[in-house]
C-alpha cells in the first residue's frame, strides 16, 4: 500500500514538471500572493508605493480590508492560508501558554519546535484546518512559500511530506526539504541573516530565492511571498519615520521585482496577484508593565516560572497590543477580581473571557474561542490621536516595547485594517471594492480561481463581487455594534465591539473601553 501511494505521488509530480497541471485544478491560472508584513492603507501612496499604485490602477482596490484578531502576523498568516477564523483553526495569538506544548513557558507560536510537537500530538492537526498550499497540492497543483521571517513554516509546514521532495518552503533562509537549499545558495548566495544585513536584504533575498530559484522550472499554480517589511522598520522605529517610508518602497521594489519575473515568464495575463498586508500598526503611547501592576494589587503575576504554578496563579502572554491571562486551575473568584481590575485601569480597551463575567464579551464574539484558551485577554485602549509623523493611531501596549515605537495586535481601528489589492484576469480592472472583506477571504477567493473544490466551509468569502464572470448577486454588508457595562460604587466601565457583516462572514472593525468615574458631590 505505501509504494503504491508514494508511486502515485511520484507520477503526479513528474506529470507537473512541465509546467501545467492536470488534475482537478483550473490549469490556465496561477496565483501569487505578496504579503507585506504591518502595510499601512494610509500609507499606500504614488511616491511610497509606486508599483502598488499601479497594479491598482489594473486591478481593484479593496477599501474596507480586515485582519483577524490577534491582529498579530502569526494569526493572520493562518487566517490567509485555511481561510478560518482563529478559533476554527486553532491559532490565536504569536504567544501564547500551551502547556500540551511547553509547560515551562510561553511558546511563539511560528517555531519549527513548537508546529513539530503540535501536529505530533494531534496527528498532524497543529493547525485544524487545511492551508491553501496543501489544498492546492492535493489536488495535484505545485506550490511555492517562501517568507523572509520565520513564519514560512507556519503557512506550509508539510511541503516536505506532501509532495515527496517536489515542492519547497524557505523560511527565514531554511527550506523544506532541508535538501532544497543548497539549489537556491548556489543561485543567489547565502541568506543575509542577523545582524549584520538588514530586513530589506532579506526581503530581497527572498523575493531572489522564489522568483529566480524556485520559479525556475516553472510558476506554481500558487505562490506565496512575505516580505517582513515594513513591519520589522516600524517596530523599531514608528510608522511614518522616514526609515519606515523606506522599508515600504523596498516592499514595491520587491513587488516590482515579481511582476516583472511574471513578464519574462510571459504568464503576467494568466496570473492574479494579490498583495495583502497581515494586520494594521500602530504607536505606543505608553508601555504597562502589567505584571508589576497586578503584583501591586496581590496577585500572583507570571510572565515566567521556574517552580511550576500553582493555582489561583496568573499567568500572562504579553502580545503587544493585548495580553492573554491564564488563571491556574481557573477559579472563578481570581478570573472576577482580575476583570474588575483591568476595568478600572487606564489602559484596557476590550476585556474577553472564557466564561460569562459582566462587562466583558465572551471570547467567541472576536473568534478565539478555542480549547483550554485564555480566560481573559485584554486588548488595550487606543485613540485615532496622530504619532510625531502624522501617522493617526496610537495604543497602550504590553511591556515589551518602549512608548514611541510601533506595534500592533489591539481591537483598534488602525490595527484591524490592513491592505488588499488585486489585478488579473478575474478581477476587475482599475475598480474598488467598498464592501468590507477581509483576510479570511483569500483562501475561498483563490480556491474559486484555482477551480479547487474545498473539502470543508470555510469563514471566508469569495469576493466574487470583484471578479469578473461571477454571477452571483452583489453581497450586500450590514454593520452590528455591542456594548458590555460594569457599575462600581464610583464610576462605569463601558466597552463596545463593532462588526461588519457580509452573509456569514464577519469582520471586526473596532473595539475599545473606558472607565468613567462619578461626578463629585
Ligand atoms: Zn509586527
Amino acid at each position: 500500500m505505501t509504494s503504491l501511494i508514494l508511486f502515485a505521488v511520484a507520477t503526479v509530480h513528474l506529470s507537473l514538471g512541465a509546467d501545467k497541471p492536470t488534475l482537478s485544478l483550473n490549469p490556465d491560472r496561477h496565483v501569487v500572493i505578496v504579503v507585506w508584513d504591518g502595510m499601512r492603507p494610509d500609507l499606500v501612496t504614488p511616491q511610497n508605493t509606486p508599483t502598488l499604485w499601479k497594479l491598482a490602477q489594473e486591478g481593484i482596490t479593496f477599501r474596507d480590508h480586515h485582519a483577524v484578531y490577534l491582529s498579530a502576523t502569526h494569526v493572520n498568516a493562518v487566517a490567509i492560508e485555511t481561510g478560518m477564523y482563529p478559533q476554527h483553526s486553532g491559532l490565536i495569538a504569536n504567544y501564547d501558554y500551551r502547556s500540551d506544548l511547553d509547560n515551562e513557558k510561553f511558546v511563539s507560536t511560528e517555531q519549527t519546535k513548537v508546529i513539530e510537537k503540535g501536529d505530533r500530538i494531534s496527528h498532524g492537526k497543529y493547525l485544524q484546518a487545511p492551508t491553501l498550499a496543501e489544498i492546492v497540492r492535493s489536488a495535484g497543483g505545485h506550490t511555492a512559500v517562501a517568507a523572509a521571517k520565520t513564519v514560512g513554516f507556519l503557512l506550509d509546514r508539510q511541503a516536505d511530506v506532501q509532495t515527496a521532495g517536489g515542492d519547497v518552503t524557505l523560511s527565514a533562509g531554511q527550506t523544506r526539504p532541508a535538501s532544497a537549499l543548497a539549489a537556491i545558495k548556489a543561485m543567489i548566495g547565502y541568506y543575509p541573516g542577523f545582524p549584520i544585513y538588514t530586513h530589506a536584504q532579506r526581503d530581497e533575498w527572498t523575493t531572489a530565492a522564489l522568483t529566480q530559484s524556485l520559479w525556475k522550472e516553472g510558476v506554481p499554480a500558487f505562490s506565496l511571498l512575505w516580505l517582513g517589511e515594513p513591519d520589522l522598520t516600524q517596530h523599531e522605529t514608528a510608522p511614518g519615520t522616514p526609515v519606515a517610508l523606506a522599508a515600504i518602497r523596498s516592499s514595491d521594489q520587491n513587488l516590482a521585482t515579481v511582476l516583472s519575473a511574471l513578464q519574462q515568464k510571459g504568464i503576467a495575463d494568466q496570473t492574479d496577484v494579490f498583495v495583502v498586508s497581515d494586520h494594521g500598526f500602530s504607536t505606543i503611547e505608553h508601555a504597562i508593565d502589567l505584571q508589576r501592576y497586578l503584583l501591586e494589587d496581590g496577585f500572583h503575576a507570571l510572565v515566567d516560572w521556574e517552580e511550576k504554578p500553582k493555582p489561583g496563579d496568573v499567568i500572562l502572554v504579553g502580545n503587544g497590543g493585548s495580553v492573554l491571562f491564564y488563571v491556574v486551575g481557573h477559579d472563578g473568584a481570581t478570573v472576577k477580581r482580575l476583570v474588575e481590575r483591568l476595568q478600572r485601569s487606564n489602559f484596557a480597551g476590550v476585556i474577553l473571557t472564557g466564561k460569562p463575567v459582566p462587562g466583558t464579551f465572551p471570547l467567541s464574539k472576536v473568534f478565539i474561542d478555542t480549547p483550554n484558551g485564555p480566560d481573559v485577554v485584554m486588548a488595550f485602549r487606543w485613540t485615532k490621536e496622530k504619532n510625531e509623523y502624522g501617522v493617526p493611531g496610537l495604543i497602550e501596549s504590553d511591556w515589551n516595547r518602549q512608548a514611541g515605537k510601533g506595534t500592533h495586535a489591539t481591537l483598534s481601528h488602525f490595527d484591524l485594517h490592513n491592505i488588499l489589492f488585486a489585478a488579473g484576469p478575474d478581477f476587475q480592472k482599475g475598480a474598488v471594492d467598498n464592501l468590507p472583506t477581509g483576510n479570511v477571504d483569500l483562501a475561498p477567493t483563490i480556491l474559486r480561481i484555482l477551480k479547487i473544490p474545498a473539502a470543508q466551509a470555510m469563514d471566508g468569502r469569495v469576493l466574487s463581487e470583484a471578479m469578473i464572470g461571477q454571477s452571483e448577486d452583489q453581497p450586500k454588508a450590514a454593520e452590528e455594534k455591542i456594548e458590555a457595562t460594569q457599575d462600581f460604587p464610583d464610576g462605569t466601565w463601558r466597552q463596545y465591539l463593532s462588526q461588519a457583516r457580509v452573509g456569514t462572514t464577519i469582520y471586526l472593525n473596532e473595539g475599545n473601553g473606558g472607565f468613567t468615574a462619578k461626578a463629585q458631590h
